[in-house]
């Protein structure tokens, strides 16, 4: 009896140290740049650093009762465990399905440098480490009734990852759950790109003559009534403003309250009588093509399962940050979406359709603004929302609408001397503390209105008057967002019997 608890607790001393060696390593740097406030928010960091170690001790656990398994394990282990946190630490970039099909197809487009002396001396050290600890597992350790230890470890692994959905994603966003999570949403998307939709339209054919270039900016929770084009009291759109044939749309309305169901509801002609359509057929991205136009979807998030055959359906895709995700706390902006459009501009295809998916205003706003535009203030300093106030959550929030009013205007810059038309729709609003409640995906009415702007350059307006007009007329109007399937068809000019011009935009008198 008193070897077998003897051998027990030399098992769980030697998981215990393998996991401070990850804990320290490999886990730690997915924290340290965390904003958090005061012991509280030291306290609470900590806590979920805790907890992604206590994970990590059961993974490790299982995969140390037999000294075969662990022998094949553990330096694996060590190896993508140095690496990831490397490039976490030193470029604070993580893992993500992007990154992975970027690999994988071997066009990393990426300013990252892959191999450089300070990762390969850490990947040697913890391989070092990683083969002495399978000595020590082979020489010193023996295991009594592995049996046990191994359903015991499986099951509290299981209990640990399934107990509650809150817990189990953020587990699954940092070492080593993060290697799983990320390869099964990299299968995911694969799969979903080959689930072939229907095409709206089959009979549809048309070319382009007319050189046009139609931009559609994809906005990430930005709700109507934080513009100062809306009537908000604080300058948050202080270059837009200056500019002529500028639009804004505040009566827009957003059925969905999250990216991921959001999109194609925007992108696809799916309403609320047909809202299968959404899942079912191609976007206008496909029936632009069959008119002659160069489709590119730029962007600066990652994609989901919902709307990646969108994607797949343009002829170039450029992300700008495959190396961010949602758990990343440091600078992520928009700005850097103009360079790959200034890339894709310079083809010399006449007509053009760019999709830009921004990063915009979404949480931890901060990161999503550049020193100069901190124009409110003070703003938040803690990821924590119970650590910021209302005042500070606005004051950050409203920082990144002016910061997208100097992307916007950025953006119309490289395309005023064109025949061009841009059409910017947020996915859906934000809540910011109305009835308690913070972020989207709630059912709060503030996250149903999202911020709508179009822009049209000269060219556009000496060629068509009328849509211009048009704009004008019906800015004030109720549109649910699926008006814009039918708004960029109508923009362009393209023929197709599914446009439906009552709920164009550039149409009037609607009807
Ligand atoms: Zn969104």
């Amino acid at each position: 009896m008193k070897s077998v608890i003897k051998s027990f607790f030399s098992l769980f001393l030697f998981v215990l140290a393998c996991t401070l060696w990850a804990g320290i390593f490999f886990i730690l740097p997915y924290f340290l740049d965390n904003p958090f406030n005061g012991w509280q928010g030291w306290f609470i960091t900590l806590f979920h650093w805790g907890l992604e170690c206590f994970a990590t001790f059961f993974l490790i656990y299982f995969f140390s009762v037999n000294k075969y398994v662990f022998a094949v394990f553990f330096p694996l282990f060590s190896l993508l465990g140095s690496v990831l946190s490397f490039y976490r630490y030193a470029y604070k970039a993580v893992l993500t399905p992007m990154l992975i099909d970027a690999s994988l197809h071997n066009d990393l487009r990426t300013t990252l440098d892959v191999v450089s002396i300070p990762l390969v001396v850490f990947v040697i050290v913890s391989l070092l480490i990683s083969i002495f600890a399978v000595k020590y597992r082979f020489e010193k350790l023996k295991v009594s009734k592995p049996l046990i230890h191994f359903v015991a470890s499986a099951l509290l692994l299981c209990v640990i990852l399934t107990a509650n959905g809150r817990l189990t994603a953020s587990l699954m966003q940092r070492f080593p759950f993060n290697v799983y999570y990320n390869f099964s949403e990299y299968k995911k998307l694969r799969k979903t790109l080959f689930t072939e939709r229907i095409d709206p339209d089959p009979t549809l054919k048309s070319t382009c003559n007319d050189s046009l270039k139609v931009v559609i900016v994809i906005g990430e929770a930005l709700r109507a009534d934080h513009l100062s084009l809306n009537g908000y009291h604080r300058l948050t759109n202080p270059r837009l403003s200056k500019r002529k044939s500028i639009f804004s749309f505040p009566a827009i309305y957003s059925e969905f309250t999250n990216t991921n169901m959001s999109l194609p509801h925007i992108l696809t002609r799916a309403d609320s009588i047909y809202p299968e359509r959404a899942f079912q057929e191609k976007s206008f991205i496909s029936l632009f093509r069959k008119c002659g136009y160069y489709a590119s979807w730029i962007s600066n998030q990652d994609p989901a399962e919902t709307y990646v055959s969108f994607i797949n359906e343009c002829d170039t895709v450029l992300y700008c940050h495959p190396e961010k995700s949602v758990y990343n706390y440091n600078e992520w902006l928009d700005e850097d979406l103009i360079p790959l459009a200034k890339e894709i501009k310079k083809k010399d295809s006449p007509c053009n359709l760019f999709v830009l998916h921004t990063i915009g205003s979404h949480w931890y706003y901060n990161n999503h603004f550049s020193p100069p535009f901190k124009v409110f203030t003070p703003v938040t300093s803690s990821r924590i929302l119970s650590q910021c106030s209302k005042e500070e959550l606005i004051n950050s929030y409203d920082n990144t609408v002016v910061y997208t009013d100097f992307f916007l205007d950025s953006l119309i810059q490289l395309f005023e001397n064109e025949n061009a038309v841009m059409i910017y729709l947020s996915d859906h609003g934000e809540t910011l503390g109305e009835n308690g409640a913070w972020l989207h995906a709630g059912d709060s009415e503030a996250s149903h209105h999202p911020a709508c702007i179009v822009w049209c350059s000269d060219k556009f307006e000496q060629k068509y008057p009328d849509k211009v007009k048009a704009l004008e007329m019906n800015r004030n109007r109720y549109f649910r967002s699926n008006f814009l399937f039918h708004s960029a068809l109508n923009a362009a000019n393209i023929p197709s019997k599914v446009m439906d011009k009552k709920l164009s935009i550039f149409n009037f008198p609607l009807q």
